[in-house]
């Protein structure tokens, strides 16, 4: 019995093949129409792009692309010779029409059949691409004008579609309500292109504003203190912290001193709280033989220099003061 069952089972996928490859002997063709960017600013340029799929048997078409001309405006159109006879018109504001006939059907390589650029005049605008009317080539034979006998209308197959070109929020203001010393404050940021509110942050509370204020309890180096006073604002009877004072240190005493290969320990202490503060002592340079002894030898030959002179001198005071007793 499971052996049946599974044998008619087996034959019905067989006969569903059949019935599904027989359906698909004219496809309908798939047109898209595409934008190069999904958002943009005021004064930038979009490409919206409408091509067909390979081997899509087209054999004539009319397509548009409707828009709002407070929104965009036309630029330039290209169309791309995927038809025998083609044409777009961009002259009509607020219509692009394409509209091609074919000797040959549209497949292989071409498949790019029309471009329009758009200037944005205004952000966050629609692009309505519609499909007016579309053939294809049946199996029979070529395409011809009347498309009686062997084009078949695949108007209606072919979805329309909207391209939104959202607004890139590239021009924003902020909106600052500033915070009190009870009520945050907020940061509301709003596009000036297409006036979207693009959120809101919160401000920290602004702090006390203090009206004479009394110092309740002096800061030390070892507590806080504290202040206490009423708010100009809020009115609010408030204590307000004072930060701790630096320790008041005495002078560094040497506990170990440095040797010339060991660093010494010094430390000083709070006269307030009496808390130590240890310190290090850098090693002694070493007392080494000194390498710089080329340098004193100029001093040597500048001194020795002068003694001889001296001592020529001296010979020649001498030899003066000798010819003189003569
Ligand atoms: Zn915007
Ligand atoms: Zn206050
Ligand atoms: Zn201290």
């Amino acid at each position: 019995m499971k052996k049946i069952v599974s044998i008619l089972v087996a034959v019905l996928v067989v006969f569903s093949m059949f019935a599904i490859t027989a359906s698909a002997a004219v496809s309908t063709p798939t047109i898209s129409a595409v934008s190069n960017v999904n958002t943009a600013k005021v004064g930038d340029t979009v490409k919206v792009t409408v091509s067909t799929s390979k081997n899509s048997k087209l054999g004539a078409f009319t397509a548009s692309l409707q828009y709002d001309t407070t929104e965009f405006e036309v630029v330039s159109g290209n169309s791309f010779g995927a038809f025998s006879t083609e044409f777009l018109n961009t002259g009509a504001a607020g219509k692009v029409v394409y509209v091609g006939a074919a000797a040959t059907t549209v497949d292989g390589a071409k498949t790019t059949l029309f471009t329009v650029e758009f200037k944005v005049l205004k952000a966050d605008g629609t692009i309505k691409f519609a499909v007016e009317e579309a053939y294809v080539v049946d199996d029979k034979g070529t395409p011809d004008d009347t498309g009686d006998d062997d084009e078949i209308d695949v108007t209606a197959q072919i979805a329309s579609k909207t391209i939104t070109i959202g607004c890139a929020h590239a021009n924003t203001e902020d909106k600052v309500v500033e915070s009190t010393c009870t009520v945050a404050g907020s940061k509301t940021s709003t596009c000036k292109d297409c006036g979207k509110d693009l959120g809101t942050t919160a401000l920290p509370l602004a702090k006390h504003d203090f009206e004479n204020a009394v110092v309740t309890k002096e800061a030390t180096c070892t507590e806080k203190g504290e202040k206490t006073g009423k708010c100009k604002v809020c009115g609010v009877e408030t204590k307000e912290e004072i930060p701790m004072v630096a320790h008041k240190y005495g002078d560094w005493k040497v506990i170990t001193p440095a040797t010339e290969t060991k660093d010494g320990v010094k430390e000083r202490t709070c006269e307030v709280c009496k808390t130590v503060d240890k310190g290090v002592i850098s090693k002694k340079p070493t007392a080494s033989a000194p390498d710089d002894g080329s340098a004193n030898i100029p001093n040597t030959s500048a001194s020795m220099a002068f003694a001889f002179a001296a001592a020529g001198l001296a010979l020649a005071t001498g030899t003066v003061v000798r010819r003189k007793r003569k």
